[in-house]
């Protein structure tokens, strides 16, 4: 038994007039994980999840889903999964009831379960009272709360959502963010795509950043946080140094004789890098504060 939830290797996707939407990536999910798939709009997010869920075809790679292939495993691998699309994704004309007991009947569940479920999702997304109307009838949160609901009746390992929260309102997207956080513990894995730093910050262990259909980075949220709070000031100095000693947390890098980097974060504020010089007689000719280049990729990502 495998313990990633999700394993995707060298996965890419060439849409019809060459546009390259995926290249050659790799993604790894631990069971249990809260995941976040961060970019722009563009980076291939949806072509990632559109293959994970067989609604597009890959051009290249596999995925498995809790050890299983997607290609020589279809319908195994799929009860694994649920997938919370962007696109409203049931019968609107049928009742909010019937939408969860057909979808759990899709998936051969018995009678008594599926009665379970359904009663347990409704009333523990706030549907309940809406069983009887038809979907088309519902407010816009209240139909993605539906496909929430859609998407776990079956009780799949692995829960992914495309832009969970784009455009719903902020008490809608709190409650959502506790039912997920909820879940996760619960030992649900989720995996989820924002353009949000925000949401992923909120709920999400662990994180790759899409860009351009290539995975450009792969970290836990806890150390790219302390990344993103972190600087790389430059100081200028008036004579040569051959180099300076690394103490106190403080670890110069010399980019010439007289030029010498420092990272300032929660730890090093930027007062005891001062100190540090005076104390050893290092005098500053000037001092430039040079952009962390992951923060200006975050600006790029989420503008
Ligand atoms: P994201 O979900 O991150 O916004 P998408 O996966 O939707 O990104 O899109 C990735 C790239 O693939 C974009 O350049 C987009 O225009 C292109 N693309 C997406 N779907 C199709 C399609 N059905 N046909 C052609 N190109 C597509």
């Amino acid at each position: 038994m495998s313990n990633l939830a999700l394993e995707i290797k060298n996965l890419s996707k060439t849409y019809p007039g060459n546009i390259e939407a995926l290249k050659n990536i790799d993604l790894s999910v631990s069971a249990g994980d809260f995941y976040a798939l961060l970019g722009p709009n563009g980076a291939g997010k949806s072509t990632a999840i559109g293959i994970i869920s067989s609604l597009v075809t890959k051009t290249s790679g596999s995925v498995e889903i809790l050890g299983i292939d997607i290609d020589t495993n279809h319908s195994k691998a799929k009860r694994k999964l649920g997938v919370v699309g962007q696109e409203v994704n049931f019968n609107q004309f049928e009742t909010v009831y019937q939408v969860l007991t057909h979808q759990a009947g899709y998936y051969g569940m018995s009678p008594k379960d599926i009665k379970k479920n359904t009663d347990y999702y409704l009333q523990r997304l706030g549907l309940w009272d809406k069983r009887n109307e038809q979907g088309r009838n519902l407010s816009g949160g209240m139909k993605r709360r539906l496909m929430v609901a859609k998407a776990l009746v079956n009780n799949p390992d692995l829960l992914i959502l495309d832009e969970p929260t784009a455009g719903v309102d902020i008490e809608l997207r709190r409650s959502l963010w506790e039912f997920l956080q909820e879940i996760n513990e619960n030992g649900t894995t989720i995996i989820l795509t924002t353009h949000y730093l925000e949401e992923a910050e909120k709920l999400c262990k662990n994180i790759s950043i899409i860009d351009h259909g290539q995975i450009v980075r792969t970290s836990s949220m806890r150390s790219l946080l302390q990344e993103l709070e972190s600087e790389i000031y430059v100081f200028e100095l008036t004579a040569s140094h051959e180099k300076i000693v690394n103490s106190e947390n403080l670890e110069f890098q010399k980019i010439n004789d007289t030029t010498f980097s420092v990272k300032i974060d929660k730890v090093n504020n930027l007062n005891k890098v001062l100190t540090y010089f005076s104390q050893n007689n290092i005098k500053i000719q000037s001092m430039t504060n040079e952009t962390n280049r992951l923060e200006e990729l975050f600006l790029s990502l989420t503008k």
